[in-house]
C-alpha cells in the first residue's frame, strides 16, 4: 500500500504503563506499535510516521493550549499525508475532537481520534484493534472530517461523548447516528459524512477559563454564577439544565445572577444534563425566563462540542453579539442546522 498517514501521539491510556502511582504515559510508543503490528500484515496497512508531543499527558491534564500543539503538525504536514490519527486519552477526547473539528475546517482529509481503555503494553487490550482500524479509516477518501473511532464505532468527533468509564465501548454519539460500524466489515454511511469545505484553518490563542460549565441542581445559589462571572477571563457560561432546558425560575438568587451576568456581556448557553436531548426553552414556563435573559439554546449539541465551540468563537470573534449569532449555526456538523 502506498498511502501514508501521520499519527500524533498525545498520551492517554493507549500508550501508558503502570507505575507506583498508577498508569502514566510513556515515551517511545512508536517502537511498541511497530513491534505489535504483525509484520506479515504490514503490506495491508498504510505507511505511517509518528510524532510524539512533549510532554505526553494523561488527558485529564488537558488545557486549551494543548489543542494548538495537536493541530500544528497536522496543518504543517497536511500535504505529505493522506490522513491523520490523534492518539489521545479517553477522558477528554471528545473535547479535543470537537475543538479540532472547528480548527481544521477545510482540511478535507480524515482525522481519526482514538485511544483505548487498556494500554497496548498489556496482554489483553482494546488498543491494537482501535489502532489498526483507525489506520484503515484514516485513508478512507469519503471522510473529510474529524472523527472518533472506538470499539467498532466511527463517530463524528463533535457529536461524541465518553459514556462508559470502564466498558470497552466507551464512546457514543447520543444525538447523531454513527458514521460507520466496524464489525466483520467496515461499513461507512457515506450519506452522513460532511462534504468538502472551503473554509480556512484557524488556530486561535485559547484562554483557559474563558468558558465555564455550571450544573443546575436543587437549591443552587446564584453566588456560584456571580463568582465565575467576576473572573475577567470569563466570556461564556454553559448552564447544564434539566431535561429540555429547565431550571428553577423561582430561585431568585439564580435568576438575578444570570440576568446580571448576561447584562455584563457574558454569553450564556443552555445545554441539557441529559445525554439524549434537544433544548426547548419555553416549552415549560420555568424555562421561559431564559429567553427573557437572552440565554442561547444549545439545541442537541454535546457539552463537549458546546464548550469547545464557545472557546473557538470567543477566541476568534471580537464581539459577543457575533458569538451569540454564530453559536447556534453549525460550523462543522455539530448541530442540525
Ligand atoms: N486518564 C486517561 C486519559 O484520559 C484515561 C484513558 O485514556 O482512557 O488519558
Amino acid at each position: 500500500m502506498n498511502k501514508k498517514i501521520l499519527i500524533v501521539y498525545t498520551g492517554g491510556t493507549i500508550g501508558m504503563k503502570s507505575s507506583e502511582r498508577g498508569y502514566v504515559p510513556i515515551t517511545g510508543f512508536e517502537h511498541l506499535i511497530r513491534e505489535r503490528l504483525d509484520h506479515s500484515h504490514h503490506a495491508l496497512l498504510p505507511h505511517f510516521d509518528l510524532i510524539e508531543l512533549s510532554p505526553l499527558i494523561d488527558s485529564a491534564n488537558l488545557s486549551t493550549n494543548h489543542w494548538a500543539s495537536m493541530v500544528e503538525p497536522i496543518i504543517k504536514l497536511q500535504n505529505n499525508y493522506d490522513g491523520f490519527i490523534v492518539l489521545h486519552g479517553t477522558d477528554t477526547m471528545a473535547y479535543s475532537a470537537s475543538a479540532l473539528s472547528f480548527m481544521l475546517q477545510g482540511l478535507n482529509k480524515p482525522v481519526i481520534f482514538t485511544g483505548s481503555q487498556i494500554p497496548l503494553s498489556e496482554l489483553r487490550n482494546d488498543a491494537l484493534d482501535n489502532l489498526i482500524t483507525s489506520m484503515l479509516l484514516a485513508i478512507e477518501e469519503v471522510i473529510n472530517e474529524v472523527c472518533v473511532y472506538f470499539s467498532g464505532r466511527l463517530l463524528r468527533g463533535n457529536r461524541s461523548s465518553k459514556v462508559k468509564a470502564t466498558g470497552l465501548d466507551a464512546f457514543d454519539s447520543p444525538n447523531f447516528p454513527w458514521l460507520g460500524q466496524i464489525g466483520l466489515n467496515i461499513e461507512l454511511h457515506a450519506n452522513l459524512f460532511l462534504p468538502e469545505s472551503n473554509e480556512t484553518f484557524k488556530v486561535p490563542n485559547f484562554t483557559d477559563g474563558a468558558v465555564s460549565i455550571v450544573p443546575i441542581y436543587p437549591g443552587i445559589n446564584g453566588d456560584i454564577i456571580t463568582a465565575i462571572n467576576s473572573d475577567k477571563k470569563c466570556k461564556a457560561i454553559i448552564l447544564r439544565s434539566y431535561g429540555v432546558g429547565n431550571l428553577p425560575d423561582q430561585n431568585s438568587s439564580l435568576i438575578q445572577a444570570l440576568t446580571k451576568a448576561s447584562d455584563s456581556g457574558t454569553v450564556l448557553v443552555n445545554i441539557s444534563q441529559c445525554l439524549q436531548a434537544d433544548i426547548r426553552q419555553g416549552q415549560y414556563a420555568c424555562s421561559a425566563v431564559l429567553n427573557d435573559i437572552g440565554v442561547i439554546s444549545g439545541a442537541e449539541m454535546t457539552l463537549e462540542a458546546a464548550f469547545s465551540k464557545l472557546h473557538f468563537l470567543t477566541a476568534t470573534e471580537a464581539s459577543n453579539a457575533t458569538i451569540k449569532h454564530k453559536f447556534p449555526i453549525a460550523l462543522s456538523g455539530e448541530i442540525n442546522r
